[in-house]
């Protein structure tokens, strides 16, 4: 079995261990940036990405844009960020 490589915005600089990774919540269709390993989440992309102190929007699973608990959330692939616009984010890939 390979692992797919995912895209992510550079490590977490609250736990110092886990990547950004882009999702989207189901419902509302609001994109996050959320910890892969402490599962805090962000709203401002360019905030995150170039702030360390940038403020957190709060913790997986709660959407902070439709505030639903738990709310769905689905992981943008490659081609979804192109088409969001989004691709001036991602440092790297990792899986
Ligand atoms: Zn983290
Ligand atoms: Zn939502």
């Amino acid at each position: 079995m390979t692992r797919s490589l995912r895209p992510h915005l550079g490590s977490c600089r609250i736990c110092q261990q886990g990547l950004l990774r882009l999702m989207r919540c189901t419902q509302c269709h609001g994109v996050i940036a959320v910890c892969d390993e402490c599962e805090l989440l962000w709203t401002d992309l360019d905030a995150v990405t170039t702030d360390p102190l940038a403020p957190t929007a709060g913790a997986f699973p709660k959407c902070p844009h439709c505030g639903a608990n738990p709310a769905a959330f689905e992981m943008l692939t490659k081609r979804e960020i192109e088409q969001e616009n989004l691709e001036r984010y991602i440092v790297g890939q990792s899986s």
